[in-house]
């Protein structure tokens, strides 16, 4: 395996690999892997010959009041944990080879980012939208690999490749989750034992308010409304909590039959925020 921070060596190893025949595919993280980050790994390397991980805290995705200092970071035992994975290639950039002091561009995102996170966090997919972008033109994968827990973000970066036609194809890894249901993040980190222990909370709401849809609930927001007093109750501080269109992610009022959805949650609990998210498929 090949660690490198450099984009002129890694675009060297990469023609390499392309020059033998080698299918590329590309799990961009930001690293304090974990076993949702390990099962992108694996659905990369099924679908292909050659895996790069790149392991980068993108500092244009955090807002000033966001934990941009503070995130965790372990890439020792992210490289062992690549390596003993079968990674290929892992790319450690850090700011000064990512970014310019000065830049001209910024990408602007429409329908896409008006809900959800896209309205929470001020500049959120502006900055990822910039340095998956840079990334895609830096590696240029075959694949690239991205998790279902933010399903906003797939959405943006697979909108993002059709209309910028990079010319790649996505692939969307299902959410990884601990044994009683929390969604695995490298922000878990931050739950104290006792924040760690009503976490799961947040799932267990996603699955009433699921179970109830398949019941035949139509109009959802009391009940959204009451799973959420009982998260605040327990100390959460509720972002959001709604059913959207599965394509655009607008706010759904009325279930209607036959029609696909997604089902999305944001809370803070203590210094962690926490999303999770359920497709509900017809
Ligand atoms: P991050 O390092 O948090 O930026 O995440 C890197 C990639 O891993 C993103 O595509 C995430 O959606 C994905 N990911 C993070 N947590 C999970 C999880 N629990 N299950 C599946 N994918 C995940």
């Amino acid at each position: 395996m090949r660690v490198t921070g450099d984009i002129a060596e890694l675009r060297t190893l990469i023609k390499e690999y392309k020059q033998a025949g080698k299918k590329v595919s590309f799990v961009p993280t930001m690293g304090a892997l974990h076993r949702g980050h390990l099962s992108l790994i694996r659905l990369a390397k099924q679908h292909s010959d050659v895996v790069v991980v790149s392991i980068y805290v993108n500092p244009k995705q955090f807002a000033p009041n966001e934990d941009f200092a503070t995130y965790p970071s372990s890439l020792e035992q992210d490289i062992n944990f690549c390596k003993e994975e079968g990674v290929s290639l892992v790319f450690t950039p850090n700011t000064e080879v990512m970014y310019h002091q000065e830049l001209f561009f910024s990408l602007d995102i429409r329908e896409l980012n008006t809900h959800l996170d896209g309205a929470s966090r001020i500049g959120y997919f502006q900055g990822i939208a910039l340095v998956v972008n840079k990334l895609f033109n830096i590696v240029e994968p075959d694949i690239a690999v991205f998790g279902q827990k933010d399903y906003q973000q797939f959405k943006v970066i697979e909108a993002m490749v059709r209309e910028f036609n990079h010319g790649l194809s996505l692939l969307m890894a299902p959410i990884e989750r601990d044994h009683d249901g929390l969604a695995l993040s490298s922000r878990n980190a931050y739950l104290s034992e006792e924040e760690r222990a009503k976490a799961p909370m947040l799932y267990q709401a996603l699955q009433k308010a699921k179970g109830a849809i398949e019941q035949g609930m139509k109009n959802t927001t009391p009940l959204l409304e009451e799973l959420q007093e009982e998260l605040r109750l327990a100390g959460f501080q509720n972002d959001y909590f709604g059913v959207y269109s599965i394509d655009r992610l607008q706010p759904v009022k009325q279930i209607e039959e036959n029609t696909d959805y997604v089902l999305a949650i944001a809370a803070y609990l203590g210094k962690a925020r926490l999303i999770d998210n359920i497709i509900l498929s017809k």
